[in-house]
């Protein structure tokens, strides 16, 4: 059986692992004395180690080998993705992690339907992408941030906004030698306005089809398209 993926923030010799992640180990996994693990740190370094030690719901384990391992899009791709209702956003944001997205940048939109996220949800959104970063295998852990008025949306190198009235295909203006920012609207759509402000930061309105598809969906299959266009 493949050893347990593990994220660990730091790597040292030999270390105690605690809190969520040996929790997990310790109660789900029945982790013993002798066990293999994989650990990630989520900036690039993974390592074969070893559970020496139980105690209470703390693991200590001893590193075997360590190495720098990179399963990642060869340029970042940074997801702006407006705020949604329910649990919309675990969707896009595990979905999200196992494609590739480096970095998720929440939204504040006109016609959102959710006006703001509560601190809670934000955490609990984190800690999606470190079990999706676990399960699909990423060597760097994305980032979930914000959320962040429209209009303080930064200017970018190259970004592509999501519009169901574009002509442009994604693969037809993408350049895959550079890193790539990627909007994505609310249920209501964006504004008028709001990609006025998106086109002047950078970004080229690109269609996903003659469908409209829901939000969560039309972001993964943004992202999915960018990464194919950079080769993956
Ligand atoms: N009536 C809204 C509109 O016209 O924008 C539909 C919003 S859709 C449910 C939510 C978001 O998904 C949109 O803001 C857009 O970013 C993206 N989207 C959905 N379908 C799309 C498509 N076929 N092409 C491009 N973007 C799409």
């Amino acid at each position: 059986m493949r050893p347990h993926r593990a994220y660990v923030p730091a790597i040292e010799d030999e270390f105690w692992i605690e809190g969520r992640e040996a929790r997990h180990l310790v109660r789900v996994l029945r982790a013993r004395p002798g066990d293999r693990l994989t650990l990630f740190d989520g900036r690039g370094t993974e390592a074969r180690a070893r559970v020496v030690a139980v105690e209470g719901e703390r693991v200590r384990v001893r590193v075997e080998e360590r190495r720098s391992a990179r399963r990642e899009p060869p340029a970042p791709v940074t997801l702006y993705l407006a705020l949604l209702k329910g649990e919309k956003l675990f969707d896009a944001v595990r979905m999200g992690t196992e494609l590739g997205v480096s970095r998720f940048v929440l939204l504040e939109t006109r016609h959102a339907v959710a006006k703001a996220i509560r601190p809670q949800k934000l955490e609990r959104l984190r800690r999606v992408a470190i079990e999706a970063a676990k399960q699909s295998g990423r060597t760097e852990l994305p980032g979930v941030e914000g959320p962040l008025a429209l209009e303080a949306v930064p200017p970018v190198e190259q970004g592509l906004v999501a519009d169901p009235r574009a002509g442009a295909r994604v693969f037809e203006v993408l350049d895959p030698a550079r890193p790539v920012a990627l909007a994505v609207g609310p249920e209501g759509g964006f504004a008028e306005e709001e990609l006025r402000t998106l086109v002047e930061r950078g970004f080229t309105p690109v269609t996903l089809g003659p469908r409209i598809l829901r939000a969560e969906t039309a972001a993964c299959a943004l992202v999915a398209l960018a990464t194919a266009a950079f080769g993956q």
